[in-house]
């Protein structure tokens, strides 16, 4: 059987959607489910577009997802070059091809004829599309036109006769388009550059690509391609196309309605782990209700069959809940030096490692993403001359607390080995000498001991803290 290779074909014009990465993930999971190749295909070829660190970016930012390709720009591999703007030379041999075989013909159109041909078919109410007028030079028009300097582009030549084309797409079935809905596509353009149409089939024929998964507005450019394959002599891959992502509206997804790049999620303290299995969910599912998965169970379960046809919706509320999945599964020293870029002060934890370390502990079940973790911390680290919130001041300043805190002095003084279950013991001791109870006793005795009126479990907080620091914030708070 032929190796199965498919590619990732972005074009660099600006950050990596999340759209995109799915992309890159369906067709990585699909390499490695079948033993294949994943190839990186930079199709840099709209030099309006193109937006230079684009490409590094997209390239870190599938690194950071863990789907690095096997053959592309870095890696580079026996199909290169992986930049479509270093294999111009191709895109001109097939054009020429087509030219020679009368299947393809120069155009001469300035952009005003093509925005007067427009037009005209507009007020007519006809579609808008090239009329062809250029197929009709003569070779000696053809001549003259050269001598004066114009530059044509390269135009494809549609079947003479209206024919139906058949999109045989892995997903949707069978897809029928007709001739007379495709134009006669530039295929070179004048600066020399190709189109994307000529290009994506000159590569993926070049490259061996056997299976083309991508993006689902694709789809009514595949027949162009399919008849592209057939002008030049070639066997078409096989064709996915994956289905739209939706905002909870079920409205395309866009920016409008929250982030798309992946590099904000990033930015936002997401793991990649998360986003990728959420994202491997976007469109497929593994036929049961399982949903957190491995990269690894990810390649073993995945199969093109269970990719739906209909649009998915990227939940929010959903990604937060499978972030937070893998945050409390994560090793609370790699939680910790994974939220390194997101504490404003490093010194802070450099200073407090081992507490730091013994704090994350205790509010890692409440993060959902790595950005949550310095302000959940701030409880455990804070400035003891800091101005505190008002009920907490008012609180602290009654005689009833500061007897609290007294008492509380004394009997967790004497608690050893430290620890949440000896501060729960000790605590005992102080509701019977303070005769305080339930709220009238935790709410003040929270505030004793973190300055603020909520927060993780107080047991566990007093267990992080340590008996040192513990000890002075309520002698500080009994003696006011
Ligand atoms: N360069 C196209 C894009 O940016 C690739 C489309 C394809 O995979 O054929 O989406």
């Amino acid at each position: 059987m032929e190796t199965v290779r498919v590619r990732f074909a972005p074009s660099p014009t600006g950050e990596l959607h999340i759209g995109g990465l799915r992309t890159a993930l369906f067709n990585y999971l699909y390499a490695r489910r079948h033993g294949g190749v994943f190839i990186l295909r930079i199709e840099d070829t709209d030099r309006t577009r193109y937006v230079p660190e684009a490409e590094l970016r997209l390239m870190e930012m599938l690194k950071w997802a863990g789907i690095a390709p096997d053959e592309g720009p870095q890696v580079g591999g026996p199909h290169g070059p992986y930049h479509q703007s270093e294999r111009l030379p191709m895109y001109r041999q097939a054009a020429e091809e087509l030219m020679a075989k009368g299947l393809a013909y120069p155009c001469y159109c300035s952009s005003e004829t093509l925005d007067q041909m427009r037009q005209q078919q507009q007020a007519r109410g006809m579609p808008t599309r090239y009329d062809g007028r250029c197929r009709k030079l003569t070779p000696d028009d053809r001549k003259r036109l050269d001598d004066k300097g114009l530059t044509p582009v390269v135009r494809m030549v549609l079947p003479d006769r209206e024919e139906r084309m058949v999109v045989k797409d892995l997903i949707r079935g069978n897809v029928a388009f007709n001739t007379s809905q495709l134009d006669d596509q530039v295929l070179l353009k004048s600066d020399g550059f190709p189109t994307y149409h000529l290009a994506v089939v000159v590569d993926d024929h070049a490259m061996e690509i056997t299976h083309v998964l991508r993006a689902e507005e694709w789809l009514p450019s595949t027949p162009k391609h399919l008849l592209l394959y057939r002008y030049l002599g070639w066997e078409p891959p096989q064709y996915a196309h994956l289905p739209l992502l939706l905002n909870d509206d079920r409205s395309k997804m866009s920016k409008r309605k929250g982030d798309v790049s992946v590099e904000a999620y990033q930015a936002k303290g997401y793991l990649p782990e998360a986003l990728v299995n959420f994202i491997a969910l976007l469109g497929w599912s593994p036929g049961d209700d399982r949903e957190v998965f491995t990269l690894e169970e990810l390649v073993q379960e995945f199969s093109i069959e269970r990719i739906n046809k209909t649009g998915a919706v990227f939940n929010r509320d959903k990604l937060d809940w499978m972030n937070q999945q893998y945050m409390s599964r994560l090793p609370v020293e790699r939680l910790v030096a994974l939220a390194r870029p997101f504490f404003p002060d490093l010194s802070v934890l450099e200073r407090n490692h081992d507490l730091v370390v013994r704090a994350a502990g205790v509010v890692q079940p409440s993060l959902v993403t790595l950005a949550d973790l310095p302000s959940q911390l701030e409880l455990f680290l804070k400035d003891p001359q800091a101005p505190l919130a008002p009920e907490v001041d008012q609180t602290l300043a009654k005689d009833e607390v500061r007897r609290l805190a007294g008492s509380m002095a004394t009997h967790l003084g004497a608690v050893n080995p430290w620890g949440a279950k000896g501060f729960q013991e000790a605590m005992k001791t102080v509701q019977k000498e303070t005769g305080l109870k339930g709220r009238d006793l935790w709410i003040p005795a929270r505030m004793v001991i973190t300055r603020a009126g909520e927060g993780p479990e107080l047991p566990l907080v007093v267990e992080a803290l340590g008996r040192d620091l513990t000890l002075e914030r309520i002698r500080q708070a009994a003696q006011g």
